[in-house]
C-alpha cells in the first residue's frame, strides 16, 4: 500500500492525528512525511495547537472538501440517499418511502435511479441494501430482490465515479468500530429477521474484514418451517414473530407471517413497545426468545472472541439490550458480555459513506 493511501485511511479512521504519531504508524521521517502531505494538499488540513514551548505540535484532519460521498440506504420501509462533505456533515438529503408495489428487482432499481438521479455532484457512491449481497448481486427477501445486480440495472460504471455495494448490517457494523474505535464489532440486527456482521478492522496492513453471518438461519431446534426451506432456524423461535405469535394469534406459521409481514405492522409496533407500559407481561412475552437468542450469542462471543455486542434494528430496544446482557452472563462462566443498544438513526447511511470514502482513497486519489 502506498504511503499517501495509508496516511488518508488512517486519518479517515482517527479523524484528527497528531503529525508526529503518523510518522510513527506509518514509519516515514519529518522530511518525507513533509513531501507526502504537500502531495495531499487537496484533502488535508494542517493545524497548529498553540505552543507551550518551541514547536507547536501539528494535528491533521481531512479538510471538509476533500470530496463529496453519496451514500444510500435501501431498506423496507424507505430509500435514503445522503449527500456528506469529507467531515462526514450532512449536505443534501432525498427520501423515498417504500411502497408494496416498489418490492420486485424492476420496482426497487426505478425509485432507486430515481433518488440517485437527484445528485449530480460527488466523487464517490456506496449503496447498503436490507438483505445479502454476493460479488454486488443483491438478494433480500424482504426488498422482494432476487438476483438483482445493482451495477448493472443502474449502470453504475457510467457514473465515473467508484461505488461500493454492501449489506445494511456491514453498514452498520463498519460505522460502529469508527465510532467506538474497536478493531472487532459485532453487531446484531434484530427484528423479523435475525442478521449478524462481524467486522474487523486490520489498521492498515491488509483489508479491512466484513463477515456477514446468517445469524437467524443457524440451527436453533424446534419444528417451524423457516422460508428458507430449513425447518428450526434461528428467526422461528427467536424472531418478533414469535412474540406477535404469542401475543395475538397461536396458530400463526412463520412462512405465512413473512409473507403478509404488513398486516402485521401495527401488533408489531405494539409488542416492540409493550415493556415501556407493561413489562412484567413484556418479560413473560419475551422469555423463550430472550433464552433462545442469549444462548446463541454467548457461543458466538466465545468463537469470535468478543465482549460486547451492538444491538440494532427494529425489534431493538435498550430494554431488550438489558435483558439479553443480564440472560447471557448468567448462562456460563465463560459468557462475558455488555450487549449496547445502538441507536443510531442514519448508522447506515453514515457507514456506507465510510466505506465509499475507503474505496475512492484506494481506487482513485492514490492510485
Ligand atoms: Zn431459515
Amino acid at each position: 500500500m502506498k504511503n499517501e493511501t495509508k496516511i488518508l485511511l488512517h486519518i479517515v479512521r482517527e479523524k484528527r492525528i497528531r503529525r508526529k504519531d503518523l510518522e510513527a504508524i506509518i514509519s516515514v521521517t519529518p522530511s518525507t512525511m513533509t513531501y507526502l502531505l504537500d502531495k495531499l494538499k487537496n484533502f488535508i488540513d494542517i493545524e497548529e495547537e498553540v505552543p507551550t514551548l518551541g514547536k507547536p505540535p501539528q494535528f491533521l484532519s481531512i479538510s471538509k472538501n476533500a470530496w463529496k460521498i453519496l451514500a444510500v440506504s435501501v431498506g423496507r420501509e424507505k430509500i435514503r440517499a445522503v449527500l456528506y462533505n469529507a467531515k462526514g456533515e450532512e449536505l443534501e438529503s432525498f427520501e423515498h418511502r417504500v411502497k408494496k408495489e416498489d418490492l420486485s428487482n424492476d420496482g426497487i432499481n426505478n425509485v432507486l435511479q430515481q433518488s440517485i438521479d437527484k445528485f449530480y455532484d460527488y466523487d464517490s457512491i456506496g449503496i447498503a441494501f436490507s438483505g445479502t449481497i454476493h460479488d454486488e448481486i443483491v438478494d433480500s427477501k424482504i426488498l422482494s430482490l432476487r438476483d438483482y445486480d445493482p451495477v448493472r440495472s443502474l449502470r453504475l460504471k457510467s457514473l465515473g465515479v467508484p461505488y461500493i455495494i454492501i449489506s445494511d448490517v456491514e453498514a452498520i457494523a463498519a460505522y460502529e468500530s469508527k465510532k467506538t474505535g474497536k478493531d472487532k464489532v459485532f453487531v446484531l440486527n434484530y427484528g423479523t429477521g435475525i442478521g449478524a456482521c462481524y467486522y474487523e478492522y486490520h489498521a492498515l496492513f491488509s483489508r479491512d474484514e466484513f463477515k456477514n453471518i446468517p445469524f437467524g438461519h443457524m440451527y436453533a431446534g424446534g419444528n417451524e418451517q423457516c422460508y428458507c426451506g430449513n425447518v428450526g432456524c434461528l428467526e422461528t423461535v427467536a424472531s418478533d414473530y414469535v412474540i406477535v405469535k404469542k401475543f395475538y394469534d397461536k396458530n400463526l406459521n412463520f412462512i405465512d407471517f413473512i409473507n403478509r409481514e404488513e398486516e402485521y405492522w401495527k401488533i408489531l409496533k405494539v409488542v416492540r413497545n409493550l415493556h415501556k407500559t407493561d413489562e412484567a407481561n413484556a418479560r413473560e412475552l419475551y422469555k423463550e426468545v430472550i433464552e433462545h437468542l442469549a444462548m446463541t450469542l454467548g457461543n458466538t462471543s466465545v468463537l469470535l472472541g468478543i465482549n460486547e455486542i451492538t444491538l440494532y434494528g427494529e425489534g431493538a430496544s435498550k430494554w431488550l439490550a438489558e435483558q439479553l446482557e443480564e440472560k447471557i452472563n448468567s448462562l456460563a462462566k465463560n459468557f462475558s458480555i455488555s450487549v449496547k443498544y445502538g441507536n443510531t438513526l442514519d448508522a447506515v447511511e453514515r457507514g456506507v459513506s465510510l466505506e465509499a470514502a475507503i474505496n475512492l482513497i484506494k481506487k482513485k486519489i492514490t492510485k
